[in-house]
C-alpha cells in the first residue's frame, strides 16, 4: 500500500450500489462444498490426492455465495469490455477453483470470489476488474515507496476494487474493500479518455470511463511518466488488468511497478516478473499469528513472493507497517530484519512506515516517534544499507539514502520531493560505491 495512498479520483459508489452485498460462505458449508468438488471429479487418483488436499488448504477463503451479478448489470458490465476470463484457474467439475492468490477459492456457479472481483458463471471463472480503474492518478515515485527507482519521476498510478486480504488498518478500503461495481457506473454513455482532459474528469465522468491498457499508457506518456504503477488497492486482484497493461506498457519502453501485499501463487508471479521492473511489498509483520489477526492472511506465501522477486531479478523494496500492539515488538523487528538480510541481501531497501488510526482500527494510536527509531536501529544492525522511517516527520534523515562505503547522505528527499542526488552512473559522486537500485 502506498505511503499516505489516496488518490484525487477515487470512487467509491457506497451510496449507489448497484447490487447488494451477498451472503458469504460458513466454515461447514465450504467443507460440505469442497467434498461435492471432489465428487464432481472424475480423473486418476493422483490427481484427487492434489485437489484434496488443495481443496482442504482453501477453506479458510470465505467466497461470496451466489455473489455474482446478473441480468442488466452483468450485460451492462460485459458491453463495457469490463469482464474477460480470469487466467490461472482450474476446473473441479461443475466448479472452479481460482489459482491466483493462496486464499485459493473454491467457487459454485453464480459465486464471487474472496477479492470481490472474479465471478463464476456460465463454466467460466471471470474478472470484473478491467479497464475499468477506480482509483488513477500521477504521483511521485517516491510515494510508492520507490526510493532507489528512477529518482524524482512522476509515474501513473492505477488500481480497481478489491483485495483478498482484510486488514484491519486499511487505509484505502473504501476501494479495496469494494465490489468493482462499487465503484464504477456502466449505465449511460461511455466516456472517453482523452488525456489532456485528465484533471477535469469529475467522479461521475470517472465512474462512467473505461481505461484500457493502451488508454493508461496515452496517459503515461502524454504526462512523460517513465513508468505505470499498479497501486492503492491489490492489484493481484486485477491480476489480468495489471498484466496486459504491463505487457504493452514493457513493448513501449515504459516501466512497471508493482505495489503489494505479495499474496499471489508462485505460477502467476513468475508470469509477472517477466514484465514487472520495480516492486514494494507490504511486508507486514514477521508472525504468522499476527497476519491472521491483522491482515486475514499468511506469512509464508510473503516471503516466497519476496523470494522469488530477487530470484527473478525485479528492483525490490520493502514496506513495514508498525502498527502499535500488533507489529511493534523489536524482537519480531529484528526477526524479520534477519530473515531480510539473509534472503534478500543488505542492499534490499527497507522502509518503516508509521500507523495513523484507519478502518477497524480507530482506537489505536499513531505509531511512537521512539518506536519508529528504534526499529531503524534495529535494522542498521541487522546489517541493512538502506532503512528509512516514512509517513512521519520527526525523524531526522528518515529519507536520506546514504553511501554505505562512505556514510555521506547520495540522495535527500524532502516528503516525496528528491532535493539532492550525488549519484553519478548509479555510484556515490564521493566514494564511487555502487548504491543498488535502477537509476534511468
Ligand atoms: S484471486 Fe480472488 S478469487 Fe482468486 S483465490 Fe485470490 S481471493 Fe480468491
Amino acid at each position: 500500500m502506498d505511503q499516505d495512498a489516496q488518490s484525487p479520483i477515487n470512487n467509491s459508489l457506497s451510496n449507489r450500489q448497484l447490487s447488494p452485498e451477498p451472503k458469504r460462505t460458513s466454515r461447514r458449508k465450504v467443507l460440505k462444498y469442497g467434498a461435492a468438488a471432489l465428487a464432481g471429479l472424475s480423473c486418476g487418483s493422483a490427481a484427487v490426492c492434489y485437489v484434496a488436499r488443495r481443496a482442504r488448504s482453501a477453506t479458510a477463503a470465505a467466497v461470496f455465495k451466489n455473489g455474482a451479478p446478473k441480468g442488466e448489470l452483468w450485460e451492462l458490465w460485459r458491453r463495457r469490455g469490463w469482464v474477460k476470463e480470469a487466467q490461472h484457474y482450474l476446473k473441479l467439475g461443475r466448479n472452479v477453483q481460482c489459482k491466483l492468490c493462496p486464499n485459493e477459492c473454491l467457487l459454485e456457479p453464480e459465486d464471487r470470489g474472496r477479492c470481490r472481483n472474479r465471478v463464476y458463471k456460465d463454466g467460466t471463472l471471470w474478472t470484473m476488474a478491467y479497464g475499468n480503474p477506480c482509483a488513477f492518478h500521477i504521483d511521485p515515485i517516491e510515494k510508492k515507496p520507490l526510493f532507489h527507482f528512477i529518482p524524482g519521476t512522476g509515474v501513473f498510478s492505477i488500481a480497481t476494487a478489491g483485495c483478498g486480504f482484510r486488514c484491519l488498518n486499511c487505509q484505502n478500503w473504501d476501494i479495496s474493500q469494494r465490489k468493482p461495481e462499487e465503484t464504477k457506473d456502466p449505465r449511460g454513455e461511455p466516456i472517453q479518455l482523452l488525456p489532456r482532459q485528465f484533471y477535469s474528469l469529475d467522479r461521475n465522468d470517472a465512474a462512467r470511463m473505461s481505461m484500457f491498457p493502451d488508454d493508461v499508457l496515452a496517459v503515461a506518456e502524454f504526462f512523460g511518466c517513465p513508468s505505470v504503477a499498479y497501486t492503492y488497492s491489490e492489484p493481484t486482484a486485477w491480476y489480468e488488468y495489471m498484466i496486459d497493461t504491463a505487457k504493452a506498457a514493457r513493448a513501449k519502453g515504459i516501466k512497471n511497478v508493482w505495489v503489494t501485499c505479495g499474496y499471489i501463487q508462485e505460477e502467476p508471479l513468475v508470469e509477472l516478473c517477466r514484465y514487472i521492473d520495480g516492486a514494494n511489498v507490504d511486508l507486514k509483520s514477521f508472525d504468522e499469528n499476527v497476519y491472521r489477526r491483522l491482515n486475514s492472511g499468511k506469512l509464508e506465501p510473503i516471503l516466497s513472493t519476496l523470494k522469488t522477486l530477487r530470484r527473478e531479478g525485479v528492483h525490490l523494496e520493502v514496506t513495514n507497517l508498525i502498527v502499535p500492539t500488533y507489529t511493534d515488538r523489536p524482537e519480531m523487528i529484528r526477526r524479520m530484519c534477519d530473515w531480510l538480510v539473509e534472503n534478500l541481501g543488505p542492499d534490499c531497501p527497507l522502509h518503516f512506515s508509521r500507523f495513523h488510526p484507519a478502518h477497524k482500527l480507530t482506537h489505536l494510536p499513531p505509531t511512537p516517534v521512539e518506536v519508529l527509531v528504534e526499529a531503524r536501529s534495529i535494522a542498521q544492525r541487522a546489517g541493512l544499507h538502506y532503512v528509512y522511517v516514512g509517513n512521519c516527520r520527526e525523524v531526522d534523515d528518515a529519507e536520506t539514502t546514504f553511501c554505505p562505503g562512505c556514510k555521506k547522505p547520495v540522495i535527500e528527499r524532502n516528503v516525496y520531493s528528491v532535493e539532492t542526488i550525488n549519484l553519478e552512473g548509479g555510484k556515490c559522486r564521493s566514494c564511487g560505491t555502487e548504491i543498488a537500485g535502477v537509476w534511468s
